[in-house]
């Protein structure tokens, strides 16, 4: 499977709709262990590339990657911000092929999961969208090496994502404003891994519908 900007617009999309279904209960995460603006975070950025989309559904991979990561750069404050431009201009940046297809994606993808744990200085057990990130593209480059059949490993990586989400429960934050919080940070998800996880959701059902 060849995946291309082309769906850029139905992503974009189909992103704004879960984090907009979930808002409250995700507020109410980044509340109780964080200072309440993640939703916010991600909506700005979200409504800055849906303005984009039509544009960035145009470029090539390595284009779009680093257009969509400038795109959240320079709409996005706080920590979520920062992590996920990093992210996406990573991704720009290890795309060498022009229309990637899912084997360079996965590879793409964990080099750019890489640059977000060296952004921000953490790893997986901290209680951040890493606990999330980092499982997913494990799983996703192992599905890949593996062969697995798309809707196989779309499920797979839905799974993946929600078991790094329930762990953040107990951990205890030791990165981001939750740190503050010391012990009082466990026994609440994260809210970064909770929006992570059900935008791996999110991009999985359009793939299927895709297909
Ligand atoms: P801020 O913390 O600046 O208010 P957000 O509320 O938008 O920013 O995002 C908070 C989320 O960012 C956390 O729930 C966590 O998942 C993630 N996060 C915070 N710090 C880090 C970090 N150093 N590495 C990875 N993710 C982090
Ligand atoms: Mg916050």
């Amino acid at each position: 499977m060849s995946l291309t900007p082309v769906l850029f617009p139905d992503l974009i999309q189909a992103l704004i709709d879960t984090i907009e279904a979930h808002a409250d209960e995700v507020t109410e995460l980044d509340q109780a262990i964080g200072d309440g603006d993640h939703v916010f975070n991600l909506q700005r950025g979200l409504q800055a590339l849906r303005e984009h989309a039509a544009e960035i559904a145009q470029l090539d991979w390595p284009a779009a990657w680093q257009k969509i990561g400038m795109t959240v750069m320079a709409a996005v404050g706080g920590a979520s911000g920062s992590l996920y431009a990093t992210l996406f201009i990573s991704l720009g940046k290890n795309s060498h092929d022009k229309t990637q297809d899912l084997a360079g994606f996965a590879e793409a993808f964990q080099l750019a999961v890489e640059a977000v744990k060296q952004r921000g200085k953490a790893d997986v057990g901290e209680k951040t969208m890493l606990d999330v990130l980092v499982p997913v593209a494990q799983a996703l480059r192992q599905d890949v090496e593996a062969s697995k059949p798309l809707a196989q490993l779309l499920d797979h990586l839905c799974g993946v994502a929600e078991i790094g989400v329930e762990a953040t429960r107990d951990m205890l934050a030791t990165k981001g404003r939750a740190s503050f919080l010391g012990e009082r940070s466990k026994g609440h998800i994260d809210a970064g891994a909770k929006t992570a996880q059900l935008m791996v959701a999110a991009i999985a059902g359009v793939l299927k519908k895709s297909q």
